[in-house]
């Protein structure tokens, strides 16, 4: 393992250091076992650069959907914390950023305010708003600053192709370390574990302590109680097959796409009650997305939709939208901590109020 660990140090420290340009490095941290490594491996590296040569930027970023799961939060949390502690102490050149999606754009703004039925297979309004975009816009910002960036991404190879790409004889050099973003002009990806197996990475990562202090436990016992699964960080669509399925189990706490949330039922299970009210309005919303006499039967554009002639209902009626808000009040006060902030709750007011306008004028007109 330690001459794995090495390599890996190695790799990341040479990839660093080459280049003519000093184009930043970002990395997409989800406080998950693989962008962890990453990270580690990255903070080892810079630890092992001579001050004078540390001129290339690293931003490691972590998106918080302000609907996360409470679990990988408050790991996620102190881990950002525990980690520009660390490059403050040492001196590195890596600073520490949350991404949060724009107050148009929250799951609470849309569902509640503007009545977005809850998300689901067919209709995953979610992932692009609450986690592309707003890692994108860090992306682009600085790919415009800096004419280039280089996203460092935890992916990895599913376990049959890496035994595979051994068995052909490894060569790391068969492959550039760096390719372009398929959406973000001007931005690279470079997958530092891309040849790892899982088995792989949860040994590196009992074995090595991150330069940054403490150990990994707390990343250990957070898969252990919540059964395992991540959900990476998320650049594409194609990038989140993961997200909304049973395969992630990190996802939002109030994600309705998933039939069952096994992370939050596991920790309840394993005696954590505090969770219980969130699990309860979460089947509750997925229960109700579909009745119709909560919903409208115009879109908030005015039209109506039939599909093989049957009528597609519009969004939640704005009665439905004011239950839904009381719901997650009371789902606050049970949980006893804030689910919704303040800006969506107003912006979720002024959101009613258009459409309560919009509908009156469409009435008028029609009288
Ligand atoms: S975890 Fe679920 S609710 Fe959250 S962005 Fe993914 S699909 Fe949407």
């Amino acid at each position: 393992m330690h001459h794995i660990y090495e390599t890996l140090v190695n790799a990341v420290r040479a990839e660093y250091l080459s280049g003519e340009q000093d184009y930043p490095w970002i990395i997409g941290f989800s406080g998950g076992k693989d962008s962890t490594l990453v990270a580690q491996l990255v903070f080892a590296a810079l630890m092992d650069i001579s001050p004078s040569r540390l001129n290339r930027k690293v931003h490691l970023i972590a998106n918080d959907t302000l609907v996360e799961s409470p679990l990988v939060v408050s790991h996620l949390m102190q881990s950002l914390q525990e980690i520009e502690t660390g490059a403050l102490i040492h001196d590195l050149p890596l600073k520490v950023a949350t991404t949060t999606p724009e107050l148009a754009h929250t799951f609470w703004h849309l569902l509640i305010g503007k009545g977005y039925p809850s998300p689901n297979q067919q209709m995953r309004w979610c992932t692009d708003r609450l986690k592309i975009q707003p890692t994108s816009r860090y992306i682009r910002e600085q790919v415009t600053a800096n004419g280039a960036a280089i996203i460092l991404l935890g992916v990895r190879r599913n376990e049959s192709e890496v035994r595979r790409r051994r068995i052909d004889s490894y060569q790391n050099d068969a492959d550039s370390s760096l390719s372009p973003h398929n959406s973000l002009v001007g931005a690279y990806i470079y997958r530092p574990i891309v040849d790892l197996t899982t088995d792989e990475v949860w040994e590196l990562l009992s074995s090595f302590p991150p330069a940054w202090g403490g150990d990994n436990s707390r990343l250990v016992k957070l898969y252990r109680d919540a059964a395992g699964g991540e959900c990476p960080i998320v650049l594409s669509q194609e990038d989140a097959p993961g997200c909304g399925t049973n395969s992630s189990r990190f996802g939002c706490w109030t994600c309705t796409v998933v039939e069952k949330d096994r992370s939050l039922q596991g920790f309840v299970d394993s005696g954590n009650v505090q969770y219980a009210p969130l699990i309860d309005f979460r089947d509750w919303l997925k229960e109700i997305r579909n009745d119709q006499t909560l919903r409208q039967s115009r879109r908030r554009s005015g039209k109506i939709t039939v599909a093989n002639g049957r009528l597609v209902p519009g969004p939640f009626t704005v009665a439905a939208r004011q239950m839904i808000l009381e719901r997650l009040q009371a789902t606050e006060k049970a949980y006893g901590a804030r689910l919704i902030s303040d800006a969506e709750i107003e912006a979720i007011h002024r959101a009613w109020a258009e459409d309560l306008i919009q509908q009156n004028q469409r009435e008028y007109i029609s009288e």
